[in-house]
């Protein structure tokens, strides 16, 4: 067998032309790219496509822009003629879309080219038809608008294998419309339309003075328009600006809509898109994608568009830094916006696992800030373990953001204090020279382990005048020795629940869901708590365990006893019955039997009744805590009715809890906040405030919870996050 040598031959140079153009253009839908990139060079503001057979039969495409210039028709179609780049160097800054001069030059070797313009200045527009990039025939003059159209038929009508490859019509012009759609999403301002010849209604169509919302709705339709966050972030340093919409976790598509623009051009990153989707991958179900548009706009000479014949793909420098810096971006502006599933998505900040220092609490807004570069935490650790991140208020009433921020000047200040503090504070009662048996003074108290910490008395400023006696003299706390104090102490804490104190302490505020029940988050779970029930427990304990040691509340006005116990009588919780006998009669009977207990009520629980029978003061239990005054009449009722005044230990515990249940945060805080809305929202302390900032911080510090609550359902556990993830897997 004989080898017998090829011989080699220049090719035809139509061939080389031919086999250029079919790397430029692979299928109708890079033409109509091609096309539409040079209607936006050329300022134009209204861009209509027309195709039939899904563009191979015909493309045309009609634009309002700067026209070509007679002259120039001659050589618009030969390859590298542009009027947008002249020098090497031009390629760094370039700003157009164009610069090759290659697109007309490619089409017109695999179709037949005709166009027809008219620039401002000539009289009449002229046409011109083109093949293998060669004028057919000089221009000719014609009517026609400001303007250019070029008229693209039997596209690869001489590559019968490309023909082949695309013959399915409806697919390309699923791909036209993809184009087009997404080009006009980023070119708001600029109308587009694509419709099929022959047919009215075309199949895009967008406005001149649409937005950007408006084009991604009539696009992709009102259900994403309507879960869309605005993003966007610049950075000088890398030389990089980035804005744009995504959607938020609320939405989600079967496969990712991604529009990336880079410098304004319709481009693929796989690298971009995986860290999106990988960012998406915490808040979507499985197998469900996002929708995203971004516009990068990149230093021109950081930039290398001239990668690809398509330019398709570009390359630029610090690649890897901006994908990181948009990701963050995207993360941070995901965990903001991010509704419903807030709680159990948020990124677990290092170091502010516990409570928070008072300092940076007070300082946060009520957005957090985007976490920073050192925070990232791939997405199945995440875990909102913050509460100065958004709580549920954020999200269900946006408008009236100040009533969950810190009031200027109202820190609950007491609440956490060191001991050392205390022996500075007043005693509570005026006139209580002498401590009476089994109390003493002098002596620090002992550490008790299973109480509450102890808190330093001080006067509020609430609603209440300076008592000037009580800022005198006397700081030393009472030390309680009563046997029946003692024990009931001591009960508190063998009914404790430790796991449930841990979980208290540690918890993360989410939200008020009414005065009675709100959300805590501790780790990975999320509970629902009875804020009535734990409130007066805590008051319970406070008073066990602060016995003697309160504070005043001093009453703006004395509150008559006699008034207070005639409304209680008048209101049906009070059960009173004919029966039972004029209620002025047992009213009177109220007045003087508390007078008589009025010493003990003052020295023991700083409950003040002065001689004419007047409430003047009321233990102050909780700093900054007032409670509902409201049931104050159903107190003084209850003091003389449902306390054991006989036993000494049964008196001071029921006492204590007839005391508790009325400072205990309750429901009419809601009529209450109805009826003087207005006054609530320009008032800087809400009860959300309260139960969260005070309540819930004594909770953390002062609460031992009795075993009792886990079985009851004041505290109940409604969702744990891995069970939540599986539920998620299975979607
Ligand atoms: P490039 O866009 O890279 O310059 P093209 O082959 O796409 O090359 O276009 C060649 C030239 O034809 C452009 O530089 C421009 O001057 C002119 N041109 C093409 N389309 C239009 C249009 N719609 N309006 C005005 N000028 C156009
Ligand atoms: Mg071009």
């Amino acid at each position: 067998m004989s080898l017998v040598a090829g011989v080699i031959r220049r090719l035809d140079e139509k061939v080389v032309n031919r086999i250029a153009a079919g790397e430029v253009i692979q299928r109708p839908a890079n033409a109509i790219k091609e096309m539409i990139e040079n209607c936006l060079d050329a300022q134009a503001s209204a861009i209509q496509v027309t195709v039939r057979e899904g563009g191979l039969k015909l493309i045309q495409v009609q634009d309002n822009g700067s026209g070509i210039r007679r002259e120039d028709l001659d050589i618009v179609c030969e390859r590298f003629t542009t009027s947008k780049l002249r020098a090497f160097e031009d390629l760094a800054s370039i700003a157009t879309y164009g610069f090759r001069g290659e697109a007309l030059a490619s089409i017109s070797h695999v179709a037949h080219v005709t166009v027809t313009s008219k620039t401002a200045e000539a009289k009449c527009a002229y046409r011109a038809s083109y093949s293998d990039g060669k004028l057919k025939a000089p221009p000719k003059p014609c009517a026609g608008n400001q303007g250019t159209q070029i008229t693209v038929e039997d596209l690869f009508y001489n590559v019968a294998t490309r023909r082949k490859a695309l013959k399915n019509p409806s697919e390309e012009y699923g791909k036209i419309l993809d184009v087009v759609g997404r080009y006009s999403v980023h070119n708001s301002g600029v109308s587009f339309s694509v419709k099929k010849q022959g047919e009215t209604v075309p199949d895009i169509r967008t406005l001149t003075n649409a937005t950007v919302v408006d084009n991604i709705r009539s696009i992709f339709g009102n259900a994403v328009s309507r879960e869309l966050i605005e993003v966007g972030c610049d950075d000088p340093l890398l030389a990089f600006r980035m804005k744009g919409f995504i959607s938020n976790a609320n939405y989600s598509v079967k496969k990712c809509i991604f529009l990336l623009f880079i410098n304004h051009r319709l481009v693929e990153s796989s690298a971009l898109r995986k860290a999106m989707e990988s960012v998406y991958a915490a808040y979507l179900p499985k197998n469900s994608h996002p929708f995203l548009y971004l516009s990068l706009e990149i230093a021109p000479q950081n930039v290398d568009v001239n990668v690809h014949p398509t330019k398709h793909e570009v390359h630029f420098l610090h690649e890897d830094s901006i994908l990181e810096r948009v990701q963050q971006h995207i993360e941070g502006r995901l965990l903001g916006a991010n509704s419903s599933r807030t709680y159990f998505t948020q990124t677990l900040l290092p170091g502010m696992a516990g409570p928070v220092p008072e300092g940076a609490k007070s300082a946060a807004g009520a957005s957090a800030p985007p976490p920073g570069p050192s925070d990232r935490v791939s997405a199945q650790h995440m875990v909102r373990t913050d509460s100065r991140e958004q709580k549920l208020d954020a999200f269900l009433q946006p408008v009236s953001r100040s009533s969950v921020e810190r009031p200027e000047g109202r820190t609950a200040a007491g609440a956490g204090q060191p001991d050392e503090e205390m022996e500075e504070l007043p005693e509570p009662a005026a006139g209580a020279p002498r401590p009476p048996e089994g109390l003493e003074q002098g002596e620090r108290p002992p550490p008790e382990a299973a109480c509450p910490k102890k808190r330093p008395r001080e006067d509020s400023d609430v609603e209440m005048r300076e008592d000037e006696m009580t800022a005198a003299c006397c700081p030393r706390r009472r030390v309680v020795k009563l046997t029946s104090v003692l024990t009931l102490q001591d009960e508190i804490s063998e009914r404790g629940h430790e796991a449930l104190r841990e979980m208290l302490r540690d918890h993360s505020f989410v939200g008020c869901v009414s005065p009675q029940w709100a959300l805590a988050q501790y780790q990975t779970r999320l509970y629902l708590l009875n804020t009535t029930c734990l409130s007066e427990e805590l008051f319970y304990q406070i008073l066990i365990c602060d016995f003697a040691n309160f504070g005043i509340l001093r009453l703006s006005e004395p509150a008559p006893l006699y008034d207070l116990a005639m409304l209680a009588l008048d209101h049906p919780e009070s059960g009173w019955t004919e029966e039972d006998g004029p209620k002025e009669g047992l009213a009177e009977y109220i007045v003087e039997f508390l007078k008589r207990k009025a010493e003990m009520l003052a020295d023991y629980f700083s409950l003040e009744i002065d001689e004419e029978g007047n409430v003047t003061g009321l233990p102050l239990l909780l700093d900054n805590y007032v409670p509902q005054l409201e049931g104050l009449p159903m107190f003084v009722l209850r003091l003389a009715t449902e306390v054991n005044w006989d036993e000494e230990k049964e008196c001071f515990q029921s006492l204590s809890k007839e005391c508790a249940r009325f400072y205990a945060i309750r429901k009419q805080y809601v009529a209450e906040e109805d009826h003087e809305k207005e006054e609530c929202e320009s008032s800087p302390v809400s009860w959300k405030w309260t139960v969260e900032h005070i309540l819930y911080k004594a909770f953390r510090s002062h609460l031992f919870p009795p075993t009792h609550f886990s079985e009851d359902g004041n505290i109940l556990q409604l969702a744990n996050l891995p069970d939540l993830y599986k539920v998620f897997e299975r979607c």
